[in-house]
């Protein structure tokens, strides 16, 4: 079985973590407001297993008809695991594409279930095979905005993908926050298009361990029959009630990062790296030189932990999460001069 390796977690302190597509901000006062006001009441009581408040703010803010839309669960990747609990028997197939999320290989193993993987075409582009699932692929996966690319697929390249498709489409839609665009409308034309949504990232709350699916209500309450009875804390409930409500803050949030995604794509650029034009919190770049573990360990020597990845049969480079501005000009300062010294 394939690990599922996590991100560097150093213990807080100098490090510069642009390893995990964290916010690099603190996360909404109101969010944290609702926290303290929730750990003054009933702590004793278990919480409500459904998340009814959540789901009925999440429903208002994102344009959905009810909380019967909504699943709520402990981080977006419970609900992935939800999902292939609940959609891939033993020996049947999990699809992805590749270079993607690994996690959902692990997911896979871990329920004994096979996974195949479809690999990007130049440009990030899917062929149209991906959409043509045999009897046997039960679930397919798709990050968008992907990472580790940060790329698209258009609502219409996805509306035509699961159109092909036997079995339920996931959009992963992890970092759609930062990309302006999403599936919502089309999870609200077809029963196969689920999205999954966290509040790790444009929400800033990765710690809080919040995520959801969006799916059509016969969908939600079929995979809710599977998940664990108490999966949100009551914290975490109330925390996420706030954030999802309050649309300025995370406009305000998302603009400032993806102006620094920007400044981010342009230097390296100017510095020589290939970079992917990204339509999320992070960027993908590859150098000429090749020397992408070494640059790796040379800024984690200096306390800037960024993601070295290496992607058997395809290639390895680096992801490099948006930062504050003062982190992001240290990563330049570091990286001009390392590329000197090449
Ligand atoms: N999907 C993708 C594509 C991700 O990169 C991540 C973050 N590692 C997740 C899902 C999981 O996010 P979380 O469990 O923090 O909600």
């Amino acid at each position: 079985m394939l690990p599922y390796t996590p991100g560097e977690q150093p213990a807080p302190g100098k490090t510069v973590k642009l390893n995990t597509n964290e916010n690099p901000y603190p996360p909404n006062p109101t969010v944290v407001a609702a926290i303290q006001n929730a750990a003054t009441g009933a702590l004793n009581r278990y919480p409500d297993p459904v998340a009814t408040a959540f789901r009925r703010a999440a429903a208002e803010a994102l344009g959905l008809p009810g909380p019967e839309w909504i699943l709520a669960g402990n981080g977006s990747d419970e609900i992935l695991t939800i999902l292939v609990r609940g959609f891939v028997g033993e020996n049947q197939k999990l699809r992805l594409p590749y270079p993607s999320y690994i996690l959902y290989r692990t997911l896979a193993d871990i329920q004994g279930a096979t996974w195949e993987q479809v690999a990007f075409e130049d440009g990030w582009k899917l062929p149209a095979a991906f959409g043509n699932t045999p009897d046997d692929v039960r679930l397919v996966f798709l990050p968008n905005p992907n990472s580790p690319s940060g790329t698209v697929l258009s609502l219409e390249e996805v509306e035509s993908l699961a159109a092909q498709m036997t079995c339920p489409l996931v959009v992963d839609e992890a970092y759609a926050d930062f990309s302006g665009a999403n599936c919502i409308d089309l999870v609200k034309k077809h029963e196969n298009i689920l999205v999954t949504r966290t509040l790790s990232k444009s929400y800033g709350l990765a710690g809080l361990r919040f995520g959801f699916l969006i799916a059509q209500p016969h969908v939600v309450s079929e995979l809710a029959k599977i998940k664990d009875s108490y999966n949100c804390d009551m914290l975490s409930i109330a925390a996420a009630t706030a954030a999802i409500s309050d649309k300025t803050w995370l406009g305000d949030v998302v603009a400032k990062m993806n102006a620094t995604r920007d400044r981010m794509t342009d230097r390296l650029t100017q510095m020589g790296f290939d970079v992917t034009p990204s339509y999320a919190n992070f960027v993908w770049c590859t150098h000429p030189s090749g020397q992408h573990h070494a640059m790796y360990e040379f800024l984690k020597n200096n306390q800037i932990l960024v993601r070295y990845m290496q992607f058997p049969d395809w290639g390895d480079g680096l992801r490099i999460s948006v930062g504050t501005d003062d982190q992001i000009d240290a990563l330049f300062m570091l990286l001009e001069s390392h590329l000197k010294n090449l």
